[in-house]
């Protein structure tokens, strides 16, 4: 299903979502949307211009005033409401997600299923936004705080979770009563537009939560708009980097994620059958294209390396590519041509680099469809820290092995990386496990654990060039970050005149 389109003849023409309707864009300015399965063209998306961007931020802040009015309890009906309607729709939300993006649909209900735990979360926005209160902090003196909506906040969003991205930031902001304006992907629109007509359908009043498609320039609009209180972006660091840079330059709020390198240490105690199905899931899955994608697996000795190499390389050879609606690949295409080429270019600078192809996957075909965005997967061994290879995200699926001599080493390597997003230890000895979850130097750890997304009512975000900004997304943070203290210091009369002071007060 396509959604929104202008017209039937040619390719279909997405729209925005503004004022609780599709609008078409007026810019003049489309990027394509593709089908990376078959190579085709699906859909054209506008680009708005800076004036479209200003107009739906009007519509927002417009939207915004009343929207804080309403009572948690009622904001968390709607939220109830629209989790029900995901629900029923969720075949057809992963087909639509999976076609654009090109994840195999039972990992886009993942996708759309880890959004929903994040609705579930802010439904709970009666309970989270209770202040705290100080009885009798001095004579006759109470203290207590409230938690009050910023107005207008924007979401910038990346492709490979065109769902949960935009729900975990939009859920916990709608919730505690902001409007929320967000700037998905350009690369696959469809499922957030789609999430947009639920929203409306589940009674969010209009304006509340906007889309508007674009790239730089609807970034870069947002961001000059005073009106938009706080900006949350996902996306590769550089752009998490300016966009962090900008927001806090002009006195906003910014929680910007970036890329990630992440490592999975296997000691020599580990169950390595368990580590190969965890490394083989973590690092293939949706194409390699998870910023919580295992890409470097660190084998602690070299007996260990020898034997999970030997077995690693057995099954990356086994795993089976296909279209993304083919219900037994193990992943699908990549999104775009462009990623099909930087893939294929890390994995020719590795090999110049003197790292040892194991397993090459850059020229598989997929039987009828021969223009897809296909990579197979590919096994790096003998990897060194001082390869571009290693220090750079290739997000395709490419696993490289980087053997280490010992403990120390391996816990070295992640904590020494410029990327700090995720990691993984797998051991059967608990107190390796503690000190490494205690000393590495990266914001989610699993133990035994290969993807450590956390759950929603805790909270997800990565260190050093993987995170930029204090605050993370969904759980307890999230509230913090969509909400502004307000600190009332009140004192009823009591008949008692104590004439002016001029010294500051304590609560003596
Ligand atoms: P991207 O940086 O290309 O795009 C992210 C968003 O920024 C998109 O909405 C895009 O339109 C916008 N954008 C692109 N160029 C811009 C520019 N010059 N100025 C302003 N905005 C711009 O990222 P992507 O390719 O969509 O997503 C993949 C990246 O996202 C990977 O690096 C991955 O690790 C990262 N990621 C990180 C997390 C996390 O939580 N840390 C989660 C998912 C993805």
């Amino acid at each position: 299903m396509r959604i929104n389109p202008a017209c039937a003849q040619d390719t279909p023409e997405l729209r925005h979502f503004v004022g609780g309707k599709p609008v078409p864009g007026t810019s003049g300015r489309f990027a394509d949307v593709y089908d990376p399965s078959s190579g085709t063209v699906a859909a054209r998306v506008p680009l708005a211009s800076a004036a479209e961007v200003a107009a739906a931020v009007d519509d927002a802040a417009r939207a915004q005033r009343e929207w804080a009015a309403w009572n948690p309890q009622r904001r968390a009906r709607v939220l109830m409401r629209f989790a029900d309607l995901v629900r029923a729709e969720e075949d057809e939300l992963a087909r639509l997600l999976s076609s654009e993006h090109g994840k195999t649909i039972a990992d886009a209900r993942g996708d759309i299923q880890r959004g929903l735990e994040v609705v579930e979360f802010a439904i709970g926005i009666p309970h989270l936004l209770k202040g705290e209160y100080s009885d009798s902090a001095g004579t006759g003196i109470d203290v207590y705080s409230m938690r009050q909506p910023l107005g207008v906040v924007a979401g910038i969003t990346p492709f490979n979770f065109p769902a949960m991205i935009p729900l975990w930031k939009a859920a916990p902001a709608i919730a505690c009563g902001n409007a929320f304006v967000l700037k998905p992907s350009e690369r696959d629109p469809s499922a957030p537009l789609r999430l947009a007509e639920l929203f409306a359908e589940a009674g969010l009043p209009p304006g509340v939560f906007t889309v508007v498609n674009g790239d730089k320039e609807a970034v870069d609009a947002l961001l000059d708009d005073p009106r938009v209180e706080a900006v949350g972006f996902v996306g590769s660091s550089d752009i998490a980097e300016y966009v962090y840079a900008t927001a806090a330059a002009r006195g906003k709020r910014a929680q910007c994620f970036g890329g990630a390198k992440n490592h999975m240490i296997v000691m020599p105690d580990a169950d390595l059958d368990q580590a190969v199905d965890a490394l083989v899931g973590a690092g293939y899955g949706s194409a390699g294209q998870r910023c919580m994608a295992i890409s470097v697996a660190v084998p602690v000795g070299e007996a260990t390396a020898d034997a999970l190499v030997a077995k690693l390389a057995e099954r990356v050879r086994e795993l089976k590519v296909g279209a993304s609606h083919d219900e037994t690949a193990d992943f699908g295409p990549l999104v775009t041509a462009d990623a099909v080429r930087r893939v294929r270019d890390y994995v020719g600078i590795g090999v110049a680099e003197g790292a040892e192809l194991v397993v090459d996957g850059r020229d598989i075909t997929v039987p009828g469809y021969e223009n897809g965005f296909f990579v197979g997967g590919c096994l790096f061994d003998r990897v060194g820290t001082d390869m571009r290879i290693y220090r750079e995200e290739i997000f395709g699926p490419v696993l490289l092995v980087a053997r280490a001599a010992d403990y120390t080493e391996a816990l070295r390597l992640p904590s020494e990386h410029e990327y700090g997003n995720g990691v993984a230890i797998f051991t059967r000895d608990g107190d390796t496990a503690r000190d490494f979850t205690a000393r590495v130097n990266t914001g989610m750890v699993g133990v035994n654990v290969p993807i450590p997304v956390p759950i929603a009512y805790h909270t997800f975000g990565g260190w050093k060039r993987s995170g930029f900004g204090d605050l993370n997304q969904h759980g307890p943070d999230s509230i913090r970050f969509y909400t502004k203290t307000k600190t009332v210091t009140s004192r009823w009369p009591s008949g008692a005149k104590e004439g002016a002071s001029f010294v500051i007060p304590t609560m003596s």
